[in-house]
């Protein structure tokens, strides 16, 4: 993240959360493949990673 180095679990989710939460990073995250969870960057991304799981059984 940011190198910085916290007592606990608790600081580090504040200061994440204060610090780190810049709209980018929610866009990321709200592309998730339905199948597996996995986190895309884009929708092209998705798309591309959904072949996998069509091709495969
Ligand atoms: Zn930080
Ligand atoms: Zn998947």
């Amino acid at each position: 993240m940011c190198g910085g180095q916290f007592d606990s679990q608790d600081e580090m989710d504040s200061h994440a959360k204060q610090m780190h939460s810049n709209k980018d990073e929610q866009e990321e995250h709200s592309i998730i493949c339905s199948k597996c969870g996995m986190k895309a960057k884009s929708p092209q991304d998705l798309a591309t990673h959904g072949q996998q799981h069509s091709t495969s059984s």
